[in-house]
Order: C-alpha cells, then structure tokens, then sequence
C-alpha cells in the first residue's frame, strides 16, 4: 500500500491499477497504448498542468467510444489501464476500480469537437505558460519562425467566455476551430487534434514550440524580421498532412523509444 493510499483512509486513491490487457479488444489497448504514451510525452516536454486538462482519444471501430484520463491523477501516473472509456456525451461506460472519477465540464470542450469532426481521432488541451502568453497577445500567433508558420491560415482563436462552458460555447468552440487542427483559446490556452493521436501530439508540441519562441523574441526587446508574406502560405501548405507526409507518424516510435529509455521516474510504466 503506497502513502497516499495509507493517507486517505476512507478513499480508494491507489495508483497500482492492474493491468486489462486481456480484456479488451486489440484496437482498444492499442489506443490505451498510445494514449497514455501521449500524456506522458505531454508532461516530459513540460506541457502538463497539474492534474488538470485532458487528451481525449477515439477507440477506432467502435461507436463513438472514447477514452480520458481519471481526474487526480499526474500525467505522469496515467497507464494504458487507468483510462476511462466514456461515450460522447462523457457518459463513463468503463472505469477501474477506483474512488477517482472523470472531470465531466473539462470533457465539455472535447465532447463538443469529437461530435462535430468525426475524422478527428484525439484532442488535446494545455495550459502551458507559453501558450497562456500567446493566447493573451492580440498579435496572435506570429509567423516568425519555420514552426510557427506552419500555422498560417491553419489555426483558429476563440474568445475567452469563462470557465463554465455551456451548450451555446461549444458551437462557437467548434465554429473558431472550423476545419484546422489547432485553436488558441484566448486568455486561457492551446488546443490541438487529429486524425491520430500521434498527429495531435506533433501538432501541438510545434504549437508549442511556437508559443515558446514567440515569447523568447518578443521579450529579448529588440526588433523582429518576418519574413515576406510570398513564403508564408507556400510554406504552411508544405506542413500540411497531405502535402508531404502526416506529421507526428514517423516520428512517433521515436517518441515512445524515448520514454522507454528515460524509464517511468518510480511512476508504473505507460504500457500497464
Ligand atoms: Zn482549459
């Protein structure tokens, strides 16, 4: 029994969660897998808040099953197994054994895309500093570096209405993202999908290395070169996931590589 068991005696907070390998279908654990590879990779490139936000992904051939994190958990405690599956509506249709639960309202803005953009496999929301930054800026995100230009005519921004987010909110969450796989949500923070969860991964991992730079330069207080708007959407067209090849594929097995190398931190590894 871990301390924080011990610690809560009348609550079920045990990280242990046994392994349901064998009790679900392969495209199932396969998205567990990966799922949960995601959120470790969110939290090693410091993208995780807490125990806050969420990495939603779709369990391909089924009927609008998704999988989501129990809320209390560390990005990096979260295994294949720990996944809750719940319906579109966040109804939950499977949990471990546990006295932890789903955040239903921060499953609302996921809900409302994986509705209206069936093609889009996961979703992924942070609060991370830098996109916190970003989203504040009325400049919006700025073309200034290779990264970033990817983003040129392929982003979205919706206005900042509160944390409560009501019906009428997720129609214009879903109208500012419209088509693109990346949205700043003003004063509040960043979002990515995609067809793949390794896809939604890469998109805002440049997402953020964007934000990243864009606040390095304009806070270095010395004058910026852009460069010429001839190249801007050529290039964003050459990011684009039909144009050369869907980012975040091949680079995946890398990613997982690495978390294998770098070892769980004394956390269960992803794979349970
Ligand atoms: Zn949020």
């Amino acid at each position: 029994m871990d301390q924080t068991t011990k610690n809560s005696a009348t609550k079920n907070y045990a990280t242990n969660f046994k392994s349901i390998r064998d009790q679900v279908s392969p495209e199932e654990w396969q998205t567990r897998l990966n799922l949960a590879a995601c959120y470790r990779l969110v939290d090693k490139y410091d993208m995780a808040d807490l125990i806050y936000n969420h990495i939603t992904a779709r369990i391909p051939g089924s009927k609008d099953h998704l999988l989501i994190n129990l809320y209390g958990l560390l990005y990096k405690e979260i295994t294949a197994s720990s996944l809750v599956k719940i319906d579109v509506e966040g109804n939950i249709l499977w949990k471990p054994d546990t006295d932890y639960d789903i955040n239903k309202s921060g499953y609302v803005i996921h809900g409302a895309i994986h509705k209206a953009r069936p093609e889009v496999s996961c979703v992924l929301h942070t609060h991370t500093r830098a996109g916190m930054a970003v989203s504040a800026m009325k400049c919006g995100l700025l073309p200034m570096s290779q990264t970033s230009i990817r983003f040129v005519g392929h982003i979205g921004y919706h206005e900042y209405e509160g944390p409560a987010v009501d019906l009428d909110e997720r129609v214009r969450i879903v109208q500012d993202l419209g088509p693109h796989d990346a949205l700043i949500m003003r004063n509040h923070g960043l979002l990515s999908c995609g067809p793949t969860i390794e896809q939604a991964f890469n998109t805002m991992y440049q997402l953020e290395l964007s934000c990243r730079s864009q606040v390095d330069s304009m806070a270095a207080r010395t004058e910026l070169t852009m460069p010429g708007e001839n190249v801007l959407a050529h290039t964003a067209h050459l990011y684009q996931p039909g144009t050369r090849r869907p980012y975040g594929v091949l680079e995946w097995p890398a990613m997982l590589r690495r978390l294998e190398a770098d070892g769980s931190g004394g956390y269960p590894p992803y794979w349970n």
